[in-house]
């Protein structure tokens, strides 16, 4: 392997693992242990920088989603036992910790990649954040950390433009809901359709280039769409930051969904977006994990993300 020049961080929590919505839920702890497993077996692991995710601050999530919001979300935290937000989302003792680590990596991610510190940023963190609509938790979301993320860039750190990609095989309707409109933002998702959440495909806002594809579509449809619809989107747009909803759950081995993709696909994909980072922002990208439930595939599937994002060949 080739040693990396410039340096990728890798930011995550052990209190993402405390979080748990019972025996049986997909979105489970093992998700993370998984990507670790893989990083240490492929060997990628040791060219990572490994930062400890900070808690993110009321100001920072004030961003996005009403201080109520967040304060009903402190309510609800259970003293013991589990408490459901829908029938899909449930806080333990220990989920608001892990909600506020996860939207925190993607800040203090955003940090160390705007300042330079590190040419781009992968978090490792649950809850995932891509449903989480302004003042509702949904889909296993509580928190939406990539549009926390975007606004931290566009507050602190001058961005004028950033660019929010989404390939996770389930609609990034919070973020959408979030941003449409926001013309320092542009959205562009690929998502299977009709699925989950069922949205995205009704006249959305001219700065969302969502691209449904159907059940059974695999790496060529992928591909086509990504190098049809957002790359000449995200050229046109010349964002200062990238930021990344990455989910692996439309990869064929899992079984919450039905796309194809294939492990090499998802290196394909971040080279593709590394190129654009490197035409119009500096390289700079903020990767936030979403979905991914088959164990293996997503282990295998997130080291192939951040081979490429750390120049390991
Ligand atoms: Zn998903």
């Amino acid at each position: 392997m080739m040693p990396v020049v410039k340096k990728t961080a890798f930011t995550t929590h052990a209190d993402c693992l405390k979080h748990e919505m019972g025996a049986g839920h997909p979105e489970q702890p093992a998700r993370l242990t998984a990507i670790e497993d893989q990083l240490i077996a492929s060997g990628v692991g040791q060219f990572l920088d490994r930062r400890e995710a900070p808690l993110a601050t009321d100001e920072q999530i004030a961003r996005v989603h009403p201080i109520e919001y967040v304060q009903a979300i402190r309510e609800a935290s259970p003293q013991s036992g589990r408490v459901h937000l829908d029938p899909d989302t449930a806080m333990n003792p220990h989920t608001l910790q892990a909600c506020l680590r996860a939207a925190g990596a993607a800040v203090f991610a955003t940090d160390l990649v705007m300042s330079g510190e590190v040419a781009n940023a992968f978090c490792s963190v649950r809850p995932p954040g891509h449903h989480a609509c302004r003042t509702r938790p949904m889909g296993f979301c509580v928190f939406n950390n990539v549009a926390i993320a975007a606004r931290h860039a566009i507050a602190t750190h001058g961005a004028g433009r950033v660019v929010i990609i989404d390939f996770d095989v389930h609609q990034g309707n919070g973020t959408e809901e979030i941003f449409e409109g926001d013309e320092h933002v542009l959205m562009a998702s690929t998502f299977q359709h009709p699925f989950y959440p069922y949205s995205g495909t009704d006249s959305p806002a001219s700065n969302m280039v969502n691209i449904p594809l159907p059940a059974g579509a695999g790496s060529m449809q992928f591909r086509e769409a990504v190098a049809k619809y957002w790359i000449p989107a995200l050229d046109e747009f010349a964002a200062d930051l990238m930021i990344i909803s990455a989910g692996f759950d439309a990869h064929q081995e899992d079984d919450l969904a039905s796309l194809r993709l294939a492990d090499d696909d998802y290196r394909w994909v971040t080279q593709e977006l590394k190129a654009v980072a490197e035409r119009h922002g500096g390289g700079r990208i903020v990767s936030v994990l979403e979905g991914g439930y088959s164990l293996s595939a997503l282990g295998r599937s997130a080291v192939q993300h951040l081979r490429v994002l750390a120049g390991v060949n």
